[in-house]
């Protein structure tokens, strides 16, 4: 990887300034922190009569190595789904109607139990669902580095419209890359304005298909069932377009959707399998936890042996309960054993450095370091035009070492939602005439998110562009 010019200069073992210069003449322009390319650093090393290598990374003890799938060895998978939206929009009750109407008969006999996620069938064709409906779960997995989500289904009522959380949805959504499908849900009622709807997608830069863009709106109904074929239809064909493949011939890869202790079982993960194999024996490991499967069972009761990508199961035989989140691979057993002391040791060191993630306090020393290169921001005020004040006001303050990034803004108080999205944009949260409720003060103090309340516009840009210039007057 790329070294500093501090770390050249003791490498090579001359002055920084001598370094500083060299690389001046070698049209370079660099300070002691920055970062210099492995080429540069090579025809520098000639210059001093040096050969230069490339090392590779170290080794990190808490990190086990990713698996390299060759492209000879991906094979289809099915699409993972996580339905989002306002609350009673029909989130729960779309998901329950997509479940009943694609089990089969005898299926239908057995007991279905909640583990997360559930598969169905539809014309010989699998999907996943995500079965904890909200964005939380999402933003609270994306937060722990997790993708798993290869399609959102955006739920909005079409007797209430885009409500705050539909905006927060669309946020989150986007923030994580994931595709849009939008379910204009309750269109069985007598109030139902599904047009109101759309023109009020468009406004959030979700343009539907029939309007010239290229977002899927599906009209369904949760209790007359209507549309539920055409929306897992448009599931099926944007995943298509996705062309998602897993290796399912190699150690499993997965993510802990849900995990709880139970008084017989002992730790009990829900875990979605995404590369490779779950086998029963399997040594795994998962944050802390590690152990080897015991049993797996799916969403219906029944046992598995394996399980392959894109299956989620119930998983037996875990030390320890590892939270929403986490990665679960498949080891051999001593380094399942070793990883996990160290993860053990790290997390009781962490826990004592209290990381902080980007704040006012240390932004300039991150831009500087070259760590930060978009400031990114969630707003939360009191009214939408303060919102609309503080966007513009946030436009002019780019400077070519950092860009201002608004990921989110909504009117309302600061809440856990705005933490968890914020710790996984890694952004710091702007409240204008709002405050934190109690969980997300909470929460921010666990995900070590800077929350910063004001009153004033120009307290907020002043104290925004002082952090950027390192300026920013200590706070007390
Ligand atoms: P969630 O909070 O988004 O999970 O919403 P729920 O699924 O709990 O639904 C909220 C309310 O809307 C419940 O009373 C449902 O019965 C009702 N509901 C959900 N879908 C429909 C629908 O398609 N038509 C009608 N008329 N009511 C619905």
């Amino acid at each position: 990887g790329p070294a500093t010019v501090k770390e050249l200069s003791s490498k090579f073992g001359r002055e920084v300034s001598e370094i500083i210069k060299k690389l001046m003449v070698l049209g370079v322009m660099a300070g002691i922190n920055q970062e210099v390319d492995i080429e540069t650093a090579s025809i520098l090393g000639s210059e001093f009569g040096i050969t230069v290598e490339e090392l590779p990374p170290a080794e990190d003890p808490t990190e086990i190595p990713e698996i390299e799938d060759s492209p000879e060895s991906l094979l289809p998978r099915p699409p993972v789904v996580t339905i989002m939206g306002h609350v009673d929009h029909g989130k729960t009750s779309l998901l329950d109607a997509i479940r009943q109407t694609n089990v089969t008969a005898q299926e239908a006999g057995g007991i279905t139990q909640h583990i997360g996620a559930y598969q169905v069938n539809y014309q010989g064709k699998k999907v996943v669902f995500l079965d904890t409906p909200g964005h939380e779960a999402f933003t609270a997995m994306r937060a722990r580095g997790a993708q798993v989500t290869d399609v959102a289904i955006l739920v909005v009522a079409a007797d209430d419209g885009v409500m705050p959380q539909t905006i927060e949805a669309i946020n989150h959504a986007k923030a994580a890359k994931v595709p849009i499908i939008v379910a204009v849900n309750k269109i069985d009622r007598p109030e139902a304005n599904p047009d109101r709807v759309t023109q009020q997608l468009t406004e959030h830069g979700l343009v539907p298909e029939q309007w010239g863009g290229d977002t899927i709106v599906v009209p369904v109904s949760a209790h007359t069932k209507a549309g539920i074929s055409e929306l897992l239809e448009m599931i099926l064909l944007v995943s298509e377009v996705q062309d998602l493949k897993a290796n399912p011939n190699r150690l499993a890869y997965g993510t802990i959707i849900e995990a709880q202790l139970d008084k017989g079982r002992g730790p009990v993960a829900s875990v979605l399998v995404q590369k490779g194999t779950l086998h029963i024996g399997d040594t795994i490991i998962a944050g802390t936890a590690f152990g080897k499967v015991r049993a797996m069972v799916n969403e219906r009761g029944e046992k598995l042996k394996k399980a392959p990508p894109s299956t989620p199961v119930e998983v037996l035989g875990l030390s320890d309960v590892p939270q929403a989140g986490d990665i679960l691979v498949a080891v051999d057993e001593s380094t399942a054993r070793a990883v996990a002391e160290k993860r053990f040791a790290k997390k009781r060191t962490d826990e004592m450095n209290q990381v902080q993630k980007v704040s006012l306090d240390d932004l300039f020393s991150q831009i500087q370091e070259g760590k930060l290169k978009d400031l990114n921001i969630v707003i939360k005020a009191d009214v939408q035009g303060s919102i609309e004040a503080l966007r513009q006001a946030f436009a002019g303050l780019q400077n070519k070492e950092v860009r201002v990034s608004i990921v989110h803004a909504g009117v309302g108080a600061i809440n856990e939602s705005d933490v968890m999205l914020a710790s996984a944009a890694n952004a710091l949260i702007i409240g204008f005439n709002v405050r934190p409720d109690a969980n997300s003060r909470k929460a921010a103090e666990a995900e070590k998110i800077d929350i910063r309340t004001y009153r004033i516009i120009y307290d907020v840009i002043n104290d925004v562009e002082a952090a950027m210039t390192g300026m920013l007057a200590p706070e007390y």
